[in-house]
């Protein structure tokens, strides 16, 4: 058994930010998020033009000949968009469609999520152009420690530390561990999201989709409402889906929709998120999963159920198909999935939105503490981890709610006030601003 994901799981060949005619781009989408709360602060012109850009974009060119013999180059980005609370931290996606643009909008993301989570890093993020499902893992291996290679100057563990992200997994940052390594000696803090067996944290897999649920925890009381009353739809079954859909499962919840990039499937028995979990990683197909029936993209958003989680990639919740939705909670575990015009849209139709800043944050957090135990040479236990994880989540969330309940605004903007706020003060006392 190894403890590095090798799942036959096909690569997300899906757009990696898919736009609605006529709507923001990702930059745009995260600009604005910030923009509202900026303005509910009342933040100087000058203080907004610091926080709310980028330190440093880097674009490398990664050549790489493959196995038809050609030399294909590509793209490689690290945008670390704000240090002054800490290491930028952030995860790299490979994917043919990413871009500046993209980039640039996860990276603002991170630095106020781990504001929000109150965690001492700051926010960046990476990418690569590469179409990861048509390359082979030799392929995948030669374009990461090129991308490492190029990018190492600007890395380390008490100054940038990446992490996986959509199409990179534990095996990718054992590369990038082992290439930052030849430059720089044994440095596992340079890297978070590792196999266990190489220094990653017992719990990180799960983490970002436990997260989720201890939102939805969080929430359940005022939303008056149980886990076993809860019918839940999932778009997107990879790392985050599948592990909230388990975790929500074991608490007595029911799945009634799933999605992958390939079809999208229901059953009002509910469908067993386990077994379907095991069915995709012995490569078997979503629609072929037994007891359930085929549906399209667009009807699985217009199941009927409480609670709708989000885990594919950007700007899929649009103002195209945000009045379909049915659901009383939608809590994001993917970044930016709900583009401004469907959060008005949410808004207006009375559905609580827990916001991909504070609901995703989980990844971070157990990052946070890999790198932690990774610093301390010193592992901790899952249920350590667990146990921490959940303190943080309750804490951010309760003090967003709060922020939300004195300011009477949407969770969204309370979170960005908080995130916001704890990166102006930190900037300010380090005399940045
Ligand atoms: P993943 O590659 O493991 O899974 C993505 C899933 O989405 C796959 O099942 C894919 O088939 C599906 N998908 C792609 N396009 C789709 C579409 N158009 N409709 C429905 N499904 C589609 O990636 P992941 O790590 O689970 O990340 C998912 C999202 O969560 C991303 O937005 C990522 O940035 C965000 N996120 C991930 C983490 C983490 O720890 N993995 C942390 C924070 C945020």
């Amino acid at each position: 058994m190894t403890d590095i994901d090798q799942s036959p799981r096909a690569a997300n060949l899906a757009p990696s930010a898919p736009a609605h005619a006529g709507e923001l781009s990702p930059y745009e989408i995260a600009q604005h998020y910030f923009q509202v709360a900026a303005d509910r602060l009342e933040l100087a012109d000058d203080v907004r033009a610091v926080v709310g850009s980028a330190y440093r974009e880097v674009q490398v060119q990664i050549p790489v000949r493959r196995a038809d013999g050609r030399i294909h180059v590509y793209s490689g980005y690290r945008v670390q968009h704000n240090g002054a609370r800490g290491p930028y931290k952030g995860g790299i996606r490979y994917h043919h469609e990413v871009d500046l643009d993209e980039v640039r909008s996860l990276a603002a993301l991170m630095t106020w999520k781990t504001a929000i989570v109150d965690i001492p890093f700051g926010g960046a993020k990476g990418g690569v152009n590469v179409p990861a499902g048509e390359c082979t893992q030799d392929e995948l291996q030669q374009i990461t420690r090129s991308f490492i290679d190029k990018i190492s100057k600007v890395l380390g563990p008490t100054r940038d530390i990446p992490a996986p992200d959509v199409n990179t997994n534990a095996q990718t940052m054992a590369w990038m561990m082992d290439e930052y390594g030849k430059l720089n000696g044994y440095t596992p803090a340079i890297v978070t999201g590792k196999p266990i067996s190489l220094g990653g944290s017992l719990g990180r897999e799960a983490a970002t989709g436990r997260g989720v649920i201890m939102c939805f925890s969080e929430a359940l009381e005022s939303l008056k409402l149980t886990p076993e009353d809860t019918r839940v739809v999932v778009q997107g079954f990879g790392n985050v889906g599948s592990w909230a859909a388990r975790i929500v499962q074991d608490m007595g919840a029911r799945i009634v929709g799933v999605s992958d990039a390939f079809g999208a499937v229901q059953s009002e028995a509910g469908i067993d998120a386990h077994a379907l979990h095991a069915h995709l990683a012995e490569g078997g197909k979503l629609v072929e999963f037994p007891g359930v029936d085929t549906i399209t993209p667009d009807e699985l958003l217009g199941l009927e159920c409480e609670l709708l989680i989000p885990a594919a990639l950007g700007g899929l919740i649009h103002a195209g198909n945000a009045d379909t939705i049915q659901a009383r909670v939608l809590i994001e575990g993917a970044n930016g999935p709900t583009t401004p015009a469907a959060d008005a849209i949410l808004h207006d139709k009375g559905v609580f939105v827990v916001p991909d800043v504070l609901a995703n944050a989980g990844g971070v957090v157990v990052s946070y503490f890999e790198w932690v135990q990774n610093l301390q040479h010193f592992r901790w236990s899952e249920a350590d981890v667990n146990e921490r994880l959940g303190t943080i989540m309750s804490r951010a969330y309760q003090e967003v709610a709060a922020r939300a309940s004195s300011d009477a605004v949407p969770l969204r903007t309370a979170a960005f006030e908080v995130g916001i706020e704890r990166v102006v003060a930190a900037a300010r006392t380090r005399g940045y601003i």
